[in-house]
């Protein structure tokens, strides 16, 4: 088959990839969309030094064998942690944190391939009226779910997002459909305008790291009860102790190869809680794409063929149509 192989240094595009073989309690899935997702990139700049196999965790597919019958045909998204369902976190409601988990496309082979294969436990049917053009978005969209997991707020309360991208437009969206006043900050105008409709934004200025003001009023931005660092990038953990409130909450949402240099103590003496976020619960994600409360810009489609391109592109998402 098909595949993007990633072989520990770079990314190898092959035709004659072996099919891979299911074991029970496992799926194997015809792979229909795959979306290249940040942390693929990260891979390769090497933030998974030990890994070599098929790339890619964000996809739409369809059964086409599994012992479970009923999966047979459906069209799914997956889960990406697998789970032992026996060590520490597994046994106290952590399985997200598995010791053991596997996850496509970091520690085993993932969905930038025409077949791979996943437990049935991590599928989840995508309902008929949701395309996959959209059901490519469940993934991602979770892990801004996770954040209303994670905390509670009341209606109303001033919540900064800071970054433009995918992972920022997800976060900024979900806030707002749980009641949020949501401030999105980021560098790039064009793609601070998708906010618009929903959400204040404010443009920082990449070279400063400040927060232009362009009406010159020199008005100072009042700080938010919870922001959210959604850039990507180390520099935005700094920003976000800049715009958080005293006893306010930090949810830190990239992850990035690299440190952070920033003061720490700010941490205690502003008593300010930080909170780190990663995946986060599939049903919510799926019935916000089918319910309307979330829209996200159309992805842009490759072959896998013309991977170097799908990796390039510099549109809201990019992948591949397998
Ligand atoms: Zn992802
Ligand atoms: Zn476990």
């Amino acid at each position: 088959m098909k595949a993007i192989y990633y072989n520990g240094s770079y990314p190898e595009y092959r035709e004659n990839h072996p099919v891979p073989e299911r074991k029970s309690g496992e799926s194997l899935l015809k792979v229909r969309l795959a979306a290249v997702c940040t942390t693929d990139k990260e891979v390769l700049k090497g933030y998974r030094p030990d890994f070599n196999g098929v790339m890619g965790h964000e996809f739409t597919a369809v059964v086409v064998e599994s012992d479970n019958s009923e999966l047979v045909g459906k069209r799914v998204v997956g889960e990406i942690n697998e789970v032992c369902h026996e060590c520490l976190y597994c046994r106290t409601g952590r399985e997200h944190h598995c010791i053991n988990r596997r996850t496509p496309g970091l520690s085993r082979d993932g969905c930038f391939a025409e077949y791979m294969v996943l437990r049935d436990e991590n599928l989840h049917a995508i309902p008929d009226e949701l395309p996959d053009e959209m059901a490519i978005y469940t993934e991602p969209l979770a892990a801004a779910y996770e954040i209303v997991e994670q905390i509670e707020f009341e209606t109303g309360t001033p919540a900064c997002v800071i970054g433009d991208g995918r992972l920022a437009l997800c976060v900024a969206q979900v806030l707002h459909q749980y009641g949020a006043e949501v401030t999105v900050i980021g560098k790039h105008p064009e793609k601070l305008r998708i906010f618009e409709s929903f959400a204040k934004t404010e443009q920082l200025d990449s070279t400063t790291m400040k927060i232009e003001d362009p009406a010159g009023t020199g008005a100072e931005i009042e700080p938010y009860e919870l922001v959210v660092e959604a850039t990507g990038s180390a520099s935005g953990l700094e920003l976000a102790l800049q715009l958080v409130r005293s006893m306010g909450t930090i949810v830190l949402k990239s992850t990035y190869a690299g440190g952070a240099d920033v003061n720490l103590s700010l941490i205690p003496v502003r008593e300010i809680t930080v909170i780190g976020s990663r995946c986060g619960p599939f049903d919510k994600a799926l019935d916000g794409l089918t319910g309307g409360a979330i829209n996200l810009p159309e992805i842009d489609l490759y072959d896998l063929a013309d991977f170097e391109k799908a990796f390039q592109s510099r549109k809201f998402k990019s992948g591949f149509r397998i």
